[in-house]
């Protein structure tokens, strides 16, 4: 009698070459019955089907990862893969910000903390949104992904920016990146005193994405919409030194570069 052949379980990883910031796409084939789990970093990640035997993770890479060998196992059974992605190193633009005291001190509250991490933590098991994601805005980007600063002369450690300011007129329309569910609606009223008026939308599979400090905000939790319809207006609420759009695009809890997700799609 023959004996089965091992079980296969192949990892592919796009991009081949990432930068610091950038999502991690990766696709597992097994003939096994079950979802493969991926972990990285000490981190598990679901997998989700994308054909028959075909399930795929988006991993979330950031600024403040180090560069190099970026191992990622996955496991489906008793099979194990590991593979070792090159994470490459890139420079991102270093500001200095001074801060009065009265704004320093403002730190935000308990409940928007628990809110934002709450939609972070979001994932769904749907994937909601289909092709590429949209600008928010159609004002221009004034302060890009991942910036590193340091506040009143201190290097702040954990600080990067997370998303993309977008400059653009109190009133001006802010629409959804790309089609979800609108699982976050937070105002000043209710405690976002740091974020401002916020929305935040789950696109499903870990992917969700916020848009903070509007003037208005015209969508209800529990709300679909589509990419590309209006959410809300640009505004200055929160801490924000004028008005403009701060939008974040989060994988799996951590804020990612968005550019890839722009129109440039993701396998
Ligand atoms: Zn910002």
């Amino acid at each position: 009698m023959m004996t089965a052949p091992a079980m296969a379980l192949e990892v592919r990883v796009s991009p081949e070459q990432p930068r610091l910031g950038e999502t991690l796409s990766v696709l597992v084939e097994t003939d096994g019955e079950q979802a493969p789990t991926l972990r990285a970093r000490g981190r598990s990640y679901e997998t989700f089907a994308v054909g028959q035997n075909r399930y795929r993770a988006f991993i979330p890479t950031t600024p403040l990862d180090t560069p190099g060998s970026f191992a990622i196992e996955a496991q489906s059974g008793d099979q194990r893969q590991r593979v070792d992605v090159p994470l490459g190193d890139r420079n991102f633009t270093i500001q200095e910000i001074w801060l009065s005291p009265s704004v320093n001190a403002i730190t935000g509250t308990d409940y928007e903390f628990d809110r934002m991490d709450d939609l972070k933590a979001t994932v769904t098991p749907e994937r909601l949104w289909t092709g590429p994601f949209i600008h928010p805005s159609d004002g221009p980007i004034t302060t890009p992904y991942g910036v590193r600063r340091y506040y009143n002369g201190v290097w702040a450690d954990n600080y990067y920016h997370r998303g993309l300011d977008y400059a653009a007129p109190t009133g001006a329309p802010v629409v959804a990146a790309a089609r979800g569910r609108v699982a976050l609606v937070g105002t000043v009223a209710q405690g976002f005193e740091l974020h401002g008026n916020t929305v935040g939308i789950d696109h499903g599979q870990g992917v969700t994405t916020i848009y903070i400090h509007l003037s208005q905000i015209e969508v209800q939790e529990g709300q679909m919409v589509e990419a590309g319809e209006r959410i809300g207006r640009v505004g200055s609420t929160g801490i924000s030194t004028g008005p403009h759009l701060h939008w974040g695009l989060y994988v799996n809890g951590e804020c990612v570069d968005p550019a890839p997700w722009l129109g440039l799609g993701l396998k």
